[in-house]
């Protein structure tokens, strides 16, 4: 049996109606409305997923998914009323692979839900696991899902892994937004869907010297991103 998609949420109300919609697409389902509550849950039983409201009554949804983040290796979608840029990012940078703005259409919640759990899989099965770039400053381990950048080990998420590995796998050629949603996020573009350049943002930060000169990866102003390293010859 598949373990549950833990519900993080104190609102018992929307909790019971996104557990409602899980299960009906198959999901079992466990519910949380605390921090403590869902680390215990978390630890008991090793979720497939979490779900995450923000705003918990006894402390920070935010540090929360960084602490169940060091628990396992399972997806985390934020669910939250906060829905500036900033504050966006700052949650992909936590560990969040997915994020949506109250008030969130369940049915769609449902959809991301799949498309993130897809991405683990098909993450966690990829065959050709190294690839180096630019005589080995740049490694990436996909079996592992693992970057090492200078012989530093570095932690992405596995979104942010699966955005570079998918410009990696063709150096020089420009993506547009539209070929990266569908590729590293796993559904269809909407024209107002920024998650690209969020997750671009944190790699940046994360696989740069200099974030604002990035030697790898590169905005194509009107187009989409490319990566510009060199794939090394073995
Ligand atoms: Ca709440």
């Amino acid at each position: 049996m598949l373990p549950p998609v833990l519900i993080v949420e104190d609102d018992t109300k929307l909790a019971r109606i996104v557990k409602a919609y899980l299960e009906g697409a198959d999901f079992r389902t466990a519910h949380a409305s605390t921090v403590r509550e869902a680390l215990q849950k978390a630890e008991v039983e090793l979720p497939l997923a979490v779900i995450l409201d923000l705003g918990l009554p006894d402390g920070s949804g935010e540090e929360l998914c960084q602490s169940l983040k060091e628990l396992g290796d399972f997806p985390v979608i934020m669910l939250t009323a906060k829905s500036s840029e900033e504050e966006r990012i700052a949650g992909f940078s936590l560990g969040a692979d997915d994020y949506m703005v109250k008030p969130a259409s369940p049915r769609e919640l449902v959809c991301r839900l799949k498309a993130v759990l897809k991405r683990y899989e098909r993450n966690s099965s990829s065959p050709d696991s190294i690839a180096s770039f630019n005589n080995g400053a740049l490694i990436l381990n996909s079996l592992r899902h693992q970057i090492t950048k200078d012989g530093r080990s570095i932690s992405v998420t596995p979104t942010e892994f699966k955005l570079l590995q998918a410009l990696a796998a063709s150096p020089g050629r420009t993506f547009t937004r539209d070929e990266l949603v569908s590729r590293a996020l796993g559904y269809q573009f909407e024209g107002y869907d920024r998650s690209i350049d969020a997750h671009i943002k944190n790699l940046r930060q994360k696989i740069e010297r200099d974030p604002r000169l990035p030697e790898y990866l590169k905005t194509v102003y009107g187009v989409g991103y490319l990566f510009a390293g060199e794939r090394d010859a073995l």
